[in-house]
Parts: C-alpha cells; sequence; structure tokens
C-alpha cells in the first residue's frame, strides 16, 4: 500500500484508500457456501444421527423464511425404552426377520422423523403454518397427511423409500415437493 493511499487522521488514525481493501467479492471468492435448500438438508442429515430406530433413521427439519422452527428424528415416543433397546416390539421382530416389510405396520410405537418435528412445534407452541420441511427420506403417507395440514406449502426430500404414496398424497394436496439432487 502505497502512502498516498493513507491519509492522517487525528489521534493517529490511517484512513485506508478504498483501492486498498479487497472487494466483498475478493473475500467470498475462495469459501464453499451452500444454499439455503443445501444448508437444511445438510441439517435435517445431522438431525438424523440422533434417530434410534432398529429399521431406518431419518431427520426432518421445518422451516420458515429461512429459519429453522422445529427438527425431529424417529424413535420411540419419550420415557419409553429406545427401539435400538428393543422398546419397539414391531421393529424388533422385523429387524429378527420375523415380520414381511408391512406386515403388522400399525403396532409400531417408533413416531417417524416428520410426526416429531410437527409434535415438536406444537409442544413449543410454533405455529407451522406456511412453512417448508426437509426430509432426509421420502414421507410416507401417514405423515404426508400430518405434512398437509400443519400447513406446510414445500417438502423438500430424498428419494430413497419404496413407498412413493406419501408423495403423491402431497402432490395431490398441492404441496409442492421437490426432490433433492
Ligand atoms: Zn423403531
Ligand atoms: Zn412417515
Amino acid at each position: 500500500m502505497g502512502a498516498a493511499a493513507q491519509r492522517a487522521l487525528p489521534g493517529g488514525v490511517r484512513k485506508v484508500g478504498s483501492s486498498s481493501l479487497p472487494t466483498p467479492t475478493k473475500i467470498m471468492k475462495n469459501t464453499k457456501k451452500p444454499d439455503w435448500d443445501k444448508y437444511f438438508m445438510m441439517i435435517a442429515e445431522v438431525v438424523r444421527s440422533r434417530a434410534d430406530c432398529l429399521r431406518r433413521q431419518v431427520g426432518a427439519v421445518i422451516v420458515k423464511d429461512k429459519r429453522i422452527l422445529a427438527t425431529g428424528y424417529n424413535g420411540t415416543p419419550n420415557v419409553i425404552k429406545n427401539c435400538t433397546e428393543g422398546g419397539c416390539e414391531r421393529c424388533l421382530l422385523r429387524h429378527q426377520g420375523k415380520l414381511e416389510s408391512g406386515e403388522k405396520e400399525e403396532s409400531c410405537i417408533c413416531l417417524h422423523a416428520e410426526q416429531n418435528a410437527i409434535i415438536q412445534a406444537a409442544y413449543l407452541g410454533v405455529a407451522t403454518k406456511d412453512s417448508e420441511m426437509y426430509i432426509t427420506s421420502n414421507p410416507c403417507s401417514s405423515c404426508a397427511k400430518m405434512i398437509i395440514n400443519a400447513g406446510i406449502k414445500r417438502v423438500i426430500c430424498r428419494l430413497n423409500h419404496h413407498d412413493k404414496e406419501g408423495i403423491k398424497l402431497l402432490e395431490k394436496a398441492k404441496v409442492k415437493v421437490e426432490i433433492e439432487k
């Protein structure tokens, strides 16, 4: 920086010439900032890591105006023994291969990630109307029903579960569904 670019100010403060400062674009050049969808999906992935189920691990995040309202992962209800500790008999039997896929599904006591996220919002008294949900999996029809009536308007999910009925139901109810690429 040349002396000409600086100007002596009272108190020994030197004003730096604007040409010597990197522009904001130059500062940001090498940073890999994720876009909002990527960012919230990354958070959903971290939420998923807390899931406690013998079957699948799923994470969900409810967002409104780029702010997180609630999070949820799948597992047994509070106070009940964790699924991985044998808390859900249905999951255990399925895990042991004693039940077929879809068999006695109604007896499963594990809450889905999407359900837990909506329940957390209710628990905290947070409105889910006009919000968005990020899910690390595609929602089942049961969760889709709740998403619709919770007023969630957009769902961003991954397509890794065989049951596509939930997505069909969401689309029918005019909820915008986007599959993460
Ligand atoms: Zn389970
Ligand atoms: Zn579900």
